[in-house]
C-alpha cells in the first residue's frame, strides 16, 4: 500500500504536533504517525485508578513559544495559572516568597534570610550583578556559540567568581536542575543567562486543568483538517535515496505502508533519526557531531496520590534545595481537581542524580528518592501511596531532556529534507516544551519555503 502527503511527521511529541499543526493549517498535506497508542510522548497522561498522571511535563508557561502555537493553529490552550507564589525549602527551612516575574527569583534569593543574613548580602550582590550588565555581557558572547572562547564557563564557575557560598550554590543548582535538567556544573553559564532572560519575558506557567492530553486534543484536530494523524503506528524507516528524504515506511495495524512525502521530519531525537534513516547515509561529520555533542538530562518522576496534603499548605510549586536527589514538588490536584478522584491529592516529585553523563544506578537513585520522600514529606507513609515512579535515564526513549542546553544539534540534518524538531534541537534560550515549539516552528518555516520552491 502507498500514501503521498507533502510531509510527513514521525512522533507525536508536542514538538511534533506542533509542526505538523502549523504545517496542516498552512495548506501542506500533513501525515502525523505516533508509535505508542496514545498522543504526546513527554506531554501527555496515563490514567490510573482514577488519577490522571503526567508521562513528563507538568508545567506550562503562557504567552511563549507553545502557547503562540496554539492561537496560530485555533487550537484552545486550556492552562490553569499558578498562584504567583513560590515555596522554597532550603536546607530544611520554608519560605514563601512572591513571584511576579520568573526574574524576580534573583531578587528573592537575595532577600532570603540564611546563615545570619550573610547570605542575603551575598546573594543581593550575585542579583544585582546579574540585573545590571553580567547578562548582557555573557550573553554577548554566549548566546550564538556558547563553545566559543571566553563563553567556556559552567554555571557554577560562573558563580565561584563571586562566592564559594555552597548553599546559594545548592540553590541554583536546584533551580537549574529543575528547568534546565542538568547540573550546574554541567551547564554552560551563557545558557543559564539566555534561559533566564527569555523567561523574564513570559507570563505565568499553569497545568492542564484536564490533563495533558486533552489538552494536545486540538493540535491533532488541526492537523486532521488537512491530513491525517494514525496512532499504534510505528515509523521501521525513514526512506533515502541520493542524499534525499523521500517518505517512510511505517507499520499500520499489522502491515508495512509506504508513505511518499516531499519533507519528513522527526520528533524521535536526533539519534533515532539516525537509527531509522540508516548511519551510512549521513555525512560523517553529521555523526560525529550527534557523538560529540548530544548529552541527554535524567530524571525520576515520583507521583503520590492520598488522601491529605502532603506538601506545605498551599505548596502548589515547591524547589527544594539540599536535599539528596529531590529539586521540586508540586500538588497538581489542589489547582486542577478534575486530575484525582473528588477529595483526593496526586502531588509530584522530581528527583535528580548528581551525574548527567552516564546512566543512573536505577535503585540506588530510587532509594535516594524515597529517603528524600520520607524525610521531607513524611506523611506520604501515613496518608499516601506511590503510583508512579518513572525512570527517565539519559538513555531511555524518553529522558528528563533530550539535550543539555548548549549541547542540543542543529534541526538540518545531512540529509536533504530530513529535519528533526523537539527538545533534542536547539533554541537559545527556551527549555522543557517551549523548547520543542520553538523547533517546531522554525522547522515550520523552512518546510514551508523548501516546499513553495517545489
Ligand atoms: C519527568 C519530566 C518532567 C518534565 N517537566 C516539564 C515541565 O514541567 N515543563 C516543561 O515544559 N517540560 C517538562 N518536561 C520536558 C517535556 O516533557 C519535553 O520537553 C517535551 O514533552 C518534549 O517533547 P518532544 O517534542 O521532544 O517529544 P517526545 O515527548 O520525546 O515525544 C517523541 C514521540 O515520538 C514517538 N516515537 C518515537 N519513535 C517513533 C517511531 N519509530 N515511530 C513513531 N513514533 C515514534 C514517541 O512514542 C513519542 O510520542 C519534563 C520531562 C520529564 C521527563
Amino acid at each position: 500500500m502507498e500514501r503521498d502527503y507533502d510531509v510527513t511527521v514521525i512522533g507525536s511529541g508536542i514538538g511534533g504536533l506542533c509542526a505538523g499543526a502549523l504545517l496542516a493549517k498552512r495548506g501542506y498535506r500533513t501525515l502525523l504517525v505516533e508509535s505508542l497508542d496514545r498522543w504526546g510522548g513527554r506531554l501527555s497522561t496515563v490514567e490510573k485508578d482514577g488519577y490522571k498522571l503526567p508521562t513528563g511535563a507538568i508545567l506550562l508557561h503562557r504567552d511563549g513559544p507553545l502557547e503562540n502555537i496554539y492561537r496560530e493553529v485555533g487550537a484552545d490552550f486550556e492552562v490553569v495559572n499558578l498562584p504567583k507564589t513560590l515555596h522554597c525549602r532550603i536546607e530544611g527551612k520554608d519560605y514563601q516568597m512572591k513571584l511576579n516575574n520568573p526574574l524576580t527569583l534573583l531578587k528573592v534569593i537575595s532577600d532570603l534570610e540564611i546563615s545570619g543574613g550573610k547570605l542575603a548580602r551575598l546573594g543581593g550582590s550575585l542579583a544585582a550583578e546579574i540585573g545590571k550588565k553580567k547578562i548582557q555581557q555573557t550573553l554577548g558572547k554566549g548566546t550564538k556559540n556558547p563553545f566559543a572562547r571566553g563563553a567556556r564557563l559552567n554555571f557554577r564557575e560562573w558563580l565561584m567568581q563571586y562566592t564559594d557560598n555552597e548553599v546559594l550554590h545548592k540553590i541554583f543548582d536546584a533551580i537549574i536542575v529543575a528547568v534546565l535538567v542538568c547540573h550546574s556544573w554541567e551547564l554552560p553559564a551563557s545558557e543559564f543567562f539566555s534561559y533566564m532572560t527569555a523567561l523574564g519575558a513570559l507570563a505565568d506557567a499553569g497545568i492542564a486543568p484536564r490533563g495533558n492530553v486533552e489538552l494536545i486534543q486540538g493540535l491533532v484536530e488541526a492537523i486532521k483538517e488537512n491530513g491525517d494523524a494514525w496512532l499504534s503506528s510505528p515509523v521501521r524507516q525513514i526512506m533515502v535515496r541520493k542524499g534525499e528524504a523521500q517518505g517512510i515506511v511505517v507499520e499500520k495495524e499489522g502491515r508495512d505502508v509506504t508513505v511518499i512525502s516531499k519533507v519528513v521530519i522527526s520528533d524521535t531525537g536526533p539519534k533515532r533519526t539516525v537509527d531509522l534513516a540508516g548511519s551510512d547515509n549521513f555525512s560523517r561529520k553529521y555523526l560525529r557531531e550527534i557523538r560529540m555533542r548530544l548529552r541527554a538530562g535524567p530524571a525520576m518522576l515520583v507521583l503520590a496520590a492520598s488522601d491529605a496534603p502532603l506538601l506545605p499548605e498551599n505548596a502548589h510549586f515547591m524547589v527544594i534545595s539540599g536535599a539528596r536527589r529531590l529539586v521540586c514538588a508540586g500538588d497538581i490536584a489542589l489547582l486542577c481537581p478534575d486530575l484525582a478522584p473528588r477529595g483526593k491529592h496526586l502531588s509530584y516529585y522530581c528527583g535528580y542524580p548528581l551525574n548527567s553523563l552516564v546512566p543512573m544506578e536505577v535503585e540506588w537513585e530510587k532509594t535516594q528518592c524515597q529517603r528524600d520522600l520520607e524525610e521531607h514529606f513524611p506523611d506520604i507513609t501515613k496518608h499516601g501511596e506511590i503510583l508512579h515512579m518513572g525512570v527517565h535515564d539519559v538513555d531511555s526513549d524518553f529522558p528528563g531532556a533530550r539535550a543539555w542546553p548548549g549541547y542540543d544539534m542543529p534541526p538540518e540534518t545531512s540529509i536533504k529534507n530530513l529535519y528533526n524538531i523537539g527538545e533534542g534541537v536547539r533554541a537559545t534560550g527556551w527549555s522543557g516544551t517551549n523548547k520543542a515549539a520553538t523547533t517546531a516552528r522554525e522547522v515550520a518555516d523552512m518546510v514551508a519555503k523548501t516546499l513553495d520552491r517545489c
